[in-house]
């Protein structure tokens, strides 16, 4: 049985791994790894824009794989753009092995409130549940409350919740 690896690139620690691990588990039914992968994220820095651009990123975590790995999962902690757009949350693969997440605009610290390690969590799971639910198959869902609905904001985050709607869990178990 293959795994799904997620590999925190350039974050020094990671009390996220855990409620994410479960939650993966939970949602596509493949249990995780912690990846290795050498990921040059400098390589992907914008000195204009000062961000880091994320297909980049994307790029050198489906190069070279683990044989093991159904999908990878980058996790960043650097502020994440595609050039049509100011910033992303992350960037997935339609279909494909890889996508990336970044924490950076997900902390509350970014928005000059306190910290809250809880919410910065649940906001992890749920954008990594969705650029995973795209690496299976899934497009962006309509209901307000489903994890497939695409996020701008971090408030439209926080609105939806962590889960899949029942149409979406049907076209997942369809796909899987
Ligand atoms: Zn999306
Ligand atoms: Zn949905």
């Amino acid at each position: 049985m293959p795994y799904i690896y997620i590999q925190p690139i350039k974050t020094d620690h990671f009390p996220w791994i855990e409620e994410l691990e479960k939650s993966v588990y939970t949602v596509f039914g493949y249990h995780t790894k912690v990846a290795n992968l050498d990921i040059d994220l400098e390589h992907a820095f914008d000195p204009a824009r000062h961000q880091y651009h994320s297909s980049r990123i994307l790029l050198q975590i489906i190069t070279r794989p683990p044989a093991d790995a159904v999908k990878v999962l980058g996790v960043v902690n650097v502020d994440l753009f595609i050039p049509v757009l100011t910033f992303v949350f992350g960037e997935a693969q339609l279909r494909g092995i890889g996508s990336v997440i970044a924490l950076h605009r997900l902390n509350n610290k970014f928005y000059g409130l306190p910290e809250d390690r809880g919410l910065l969590t649940e906001r992890l799971v749920k954008e990594a549940i969705h650029e995973l639910g795209h690496n299976f198959g899934l497009i962006h869902c309509n209901n307000q409350s489903c994890v497939m609905k695409s996020s701008t904001y971090v408030e439209e985050v926080d609105q939806k919740s962590g889960e899949m709607c029942s149409r979406c869990q049907e076209l997942l178990r369809g796909l899987l």
